[in-house]
């Protein structure tokens, strides 16, 4: 049964199948995956990872995450190797991106890989793209769908308010159990963490038992898509702030802060897990309620507080003084 919005559509088989015939179709589709929504579309296909950029206004530099269901439909297109493999079997199907060498007799388009020579890989959780990704031949190319360098989606009608009319299709997954991006991890070279995320650089250094380094201690720009400003609200926002002016809103957390018409509390109980998954959500929440600018109080950098306060970062960049 269709929903209120005409594009999105219940995960059933029928849907299922009109996902993959349209995904044959070199269409894009909205596909629900635990950490946000994606823009699928068919990685072999060049005419597929057009239509992504295209509806993305994502630069043509910036590379996108290829989507497989498990490690058996990846080996033609990329060179794995024993970090991978480590990682594979205890973090996977999960919210973990790995940066690999692309086999030269890679069928990926090389639009989706930005010419390069490396392919991120990603093996989604969620039971719908699951079983998207069982019932195709092909990989997905899928970017968080929303306007490029703005707030990833949530949920199906968040990809509605991001794009319109011009997805014809969502899957609705409902509301995404982690609400923040995937964590990204370099394995072509030395470990290196790209993006920050649920999974933690703790979790990950325990398994592989090395040392694993930062991006954004390296001098090299190794992510082409890490661009300082990103996951904007279109508004100004301003970090680490012990209170805010009546007129903005004010994202808090915690018990300590007063409620008030413009507080917006990612969780009462301080639990940062709740706070991720509430992050994008409250943001989008408080655009619709047309304030100018957000405060937010200081998130503790622990556990997935980093990969928050990493968004949170960016989120504000344009914004610094
Ligand atoms: P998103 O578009 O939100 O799914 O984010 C994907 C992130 O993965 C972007 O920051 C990309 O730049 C990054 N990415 C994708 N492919 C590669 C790659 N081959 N090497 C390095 N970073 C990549
Ligand atoms: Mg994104």
């Amino acid at each position: 049964m269709k929903n209120i919005y005409l594009n999105i559509y219940k995960p059933n088989s029928k849907s299922l199948k009109k996902a993959k015939k349209s995904l044959e179709n070199n269409n894009v589709i909205g596909l629900p995956t635990e950490t946000v929504y994606g823009l699928a579309g068919n990685a072999y296909s060049n005419k597929s990872v057009k239509k992504i950029f295209y509806l993305k206004k994502r630069p043509a530099f910036n590379p996108l995450i290829i989507h497989f269901e498990n490690l058996n439909d990846l080996k033609n297109d990329v060179v794995v190797n024993d970090s991978f493999i480590k990682l594979y079997k205890i973090l996977c199907p999960g919210p973990i991106t790995f940066i690999l060498k692309k086999n030269p007799n890679s069928k990926i388009s090389k639009f989706a890989c930005a010419k390069g020579g490396t392919i991120a890989v990603r093996f989604p959780k969620h039971p719908v793209a699951r079983k998207l990704l069982k019932i195709l031949k092909v990989p997905l190319a899928a970017p968080s769908a929303n306007i490029s360098s703005k707030l990833s989606s949530t949920s199906a009608p968040d990809v509605v308010d991001e794009f319109g009319g011009k997805i014809k299709f969502i899957l609705d997954g409902g509301r995404c159990k982690i609400g923040l991006e995937s964590t990204i991890i370099d394995l072509t070279g030395e470990p290196t963490i790209l993006r920050q995320g649920s999974i933690t650089t703790g979790r990950i250094k325990k398994i592989l038992k090395k040392k694993i380094n930062f991006n954004y201690k390296l001098k090299k720009i190794i992510s082409p898509g890490h661009l300082k400003s990103h996951y904007s609200p279109g508004i100004p926002v301003y970090m680490n702030r012990k209170t805010s002016n009546t007129d903005e809103a004010f994202i808090t957390f915690g018990k300590k802060f007063k409620n008030a018409k413009n507080t917006f509390n990612l969780s009462l109980n301080g639990n940062l897990n709740e706070a991720a998954n509430n992050l994008y959500k409250t943001m989008r929440k408080i655009k619709k309620k047309r304030f100018n600018s957000i405060s937010i109080c200081k998130i503790p950098n622990r556990g997935i507080g980093n990969a928050i306060n990493e968004r949170l970062k960016k989120a504000s960049y344009k914004w610094k003084k």
